[in-house]
């Protein structure tokens, strides 16, 4: 069955996967940008997480042009990289305000209707260093464990409305946000990695095409790792 779904951060890196991967699927898919809008052939609404009101206009533009969402998938997603004693006030609160409180912000709008209609996949993108943590991620590191206690508090509450909320989390990852790492970083990390390189964007957007499906009706409050083998399943 055609669902709609809305990618926040959906016009690049494992968002643009994601959001290729359901409409491939059938799906009618709706991404959120800033500045940059997705590449022809995908619906943009523009939204910035950080600012109620753009998350607002973007939900009524996506829903007036598609329908209200059933599916939501939250790959917004900023790193500001510092040690500790070199992290700002700004440089804690930016990936917090981004990577938990927006998902915090579009989950709660997108379950009024979800609850309406007694159905909704909800997917946050987190990491695996949510849970291994990463020396010079602090910040990061917690919006991304943060995100997880929302999940499952959440499951918990919209379980028995048919409305699930599941957690991805990728190891690093082929996109922008890994080609800003120093290439000796890049490397040091991959060697840690089972199968020896980059996640692909799209082996990401297939776990979450499969969190999003009737199928995983069952699935709820899980932490889907895809980090290929980093984490040993956490
Ligand atoms: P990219 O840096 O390639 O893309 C980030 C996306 O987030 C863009 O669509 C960007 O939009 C959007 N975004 C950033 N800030 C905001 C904001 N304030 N409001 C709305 N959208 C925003 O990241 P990836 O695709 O690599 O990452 C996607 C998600 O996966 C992120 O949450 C990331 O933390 C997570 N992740 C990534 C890993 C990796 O190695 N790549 C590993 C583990 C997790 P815009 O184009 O407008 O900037």
């Amino acid at each position: 069955m055609a669902r709609t779904a809305l990618v926040v951060g959906g016009n690049r890196g494992i968002g643009l996967a994601v959001a290729r991967r359901l409409a491939d699927e059938g799906h009618h898919v709706a991404v959120t940008y800033r500045q940059e809008p997705p590449p022809a052939g995908l619906l943009g609404v523009p939204c910035d997480v950080t600012d109620l009101d753009s998350v607002r206009d973007a939900f009524d533009r996506a829903e007036e042009l598609l329908g209200s969402v059933d599916v939501l998938v939250h790959s917004a997603g900023i790193t500001r990289d510092r040690l500790l004693y070199a992290m700002s006030e700004e440089d804690f609160a930016l990936p917090l305000l981004t990577n938990l409180t927006g998902a915090y912000r579009v989950t709660r709008r997108a379950v009024r209707g979800m609850l309406r209609r007694r159905w909704g996949r909800i997917v946050l993108l987190s990491s695996q260093v949510a849970l291994s943590g990463e020396a010079g991620q602090a910040n990061y590191s917690a919006s991304k464990a943060a995100l997880v206690g929302f999940a499952r508090s959440l499951a918990r509450e919209l379980g028995g409305r048919g409305i699930t909320v599941n957690v991805v989390a990728p190891g690093l990852t082929d996109t922008d946000m890994a080609a800003a790492l120093p290439e000796e970083r890049r490397e040091a990390i991959v060697a840690g990695v089972p199968v020896g390189r980059l996640v692909r964007p799209e082996e990401v957007a297939a776990a979450v095409a499969f969190l999003a499906s009737a199928d995983a009706g069952a699935v709820t409050g899980a932490v889907l790792p895809v980090d290929g083998g980093a984490g040993m399943g956490h």
